[in-house]
């Protein structure tokens, strides 16, 4: 039987990591062959092609490392493969995937995975979510779909998923919406049809920097301040609430968003900003006609994705509708 054609990168991460020396802790030191080894029923599945991009814990991976695993996973694409599944830490998993997802210009789907058990513990779960993320690549109702995470058992969307427990083995959900499919019996099940995708082009950039600041109980406002000083093209900011902050920063908001983007998102893990409820300074309202945008249901970790794409390509004018094409 002619099997498809399925590309496979690991790029680190605790799928990846193993001891060197017992009692030292895990380090990313598997291979991406290693890591096939350890699911042989794949080789049943698909004729597959396997490389180690990096091995990095993830949060080390930058916006550079992701353009040049894009870059691969494009040409894998061209070369014929249906699919292309990613290994990564789970630790900026959600980020990195809401990143390809808004690159990823293919019928064909991107599937992230990773593990929660290094790849030396006993019920590692990383060759499992190997072979559910090489399913999801393969089944037809993934194509058009953009970028799926897939952990544990489940599908997330790469906009809506979230790592919301930092040491379980159900570490992803997707607040409000729940996950897009499951793995049920060895089929790929979702929930609804795909949605429009909204690409954007390659930025021709990556030095521009968008700054990420947490609203918190009276903290002082010395970052917020020196954000132009310092450089940044953009500035995220994670508001309390429904998109709030102090009085204090509010009054620094609209010297900022004269001159670079300002998004307001939640700090919330679950709901999204208000438009129309608060009027007192510093909240939606206000921070609104200070000429800063409302991220709606999108996290301050996505927006600031958003943000960063946007400026790469000059499309920041765009920002308030991608913003709304990003809403459930
Ligand atoms: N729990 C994380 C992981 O799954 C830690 C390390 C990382 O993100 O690279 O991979």
């Amino acid at each position: 039987m002619d099997l498809p054609n399925l590309s496979i990168a690991s790029l680190g991460g605790t799928v990846s990591m193993q001891a060197r020396v017992f009692g030292e802790g895990v380090v990313p030191t598997v291979s991406g062959a290693t890591l096939l080894a350890s699911v042989p029923e794949l080789r049943t599945l698909a004729r597959v092609t396997v490389e180690t991009l990096q091995l990095l814990p993830s949060a080390s991976l930058s916006f550079e490392h992701l353009l040049s695993v894009l870059r691969w996973a494009n040409t894998q694409i061209e070369l014929g493969a249906v699919a292309v599944v990613l290994t990564q830490g789970t630790d900026t998993l959600e980020e990195s995937a809401a990143f390809f997802d808004l690159l990823w210009d293919h019928d064909e789907p991107l599937v992230l995975t990773g593990a929660m058990r290094s790849a030396a513990q006993t019920g590692a779960d990383g060759p499992g979510n190997l072979l559910d993320a090489c399913q999801v690549g393969l089944a037809e109702s993934s194509w058009r779909r953009g970028v799926q995470v897939v952990m544990n058992g489940q599908i997330h969307s790469a906009q809506a998923v979230r790592k919301t427990d930092s040491m379980a083995l159900q570490a992803f959900s997707s607040p409000v919406v729940g996950p897009a499919g499951l793995l049920l019996e060895g089929d790929v099940h979702y929930f609804h049809p795909p949605r429009q995708r909204h690409v954007l082009p390659l930025p021709q950039r990556s030095t521009h920097k968008v700054a990420l600041l947490q609203a918190s109980l009276s903290a002082d406002s010395l970052l917020l301040e020196n954000v132009l000083a310092l450089g940044y093209d953009g500035l995220m900011i994670a508001g309390f609430g429904a998109g709030h902050v102090s009085e204090t920063w509010a009054g620094k908001i609209d010297a900022i968003a004269r001159k670079i983007p300002v998004i307001v998102a939640t700090r919330c893990d679950c709901g999204p900003t208000a438009r129309s409820t608060y009027g007192f300074k510093g909240g939606e309202m206000d921070l609104a006609k200070r000429g800063a945008s409302m991220a709606g249901f999108v996290c301050p970790r996505k927006s600031r994705i958003l943000l960063w794409l946007l400026l790469g390509c000059q499309r920041q004018d765009d920002l308030a509708r991608y913003l709304r094409l990003l809403q459930y």
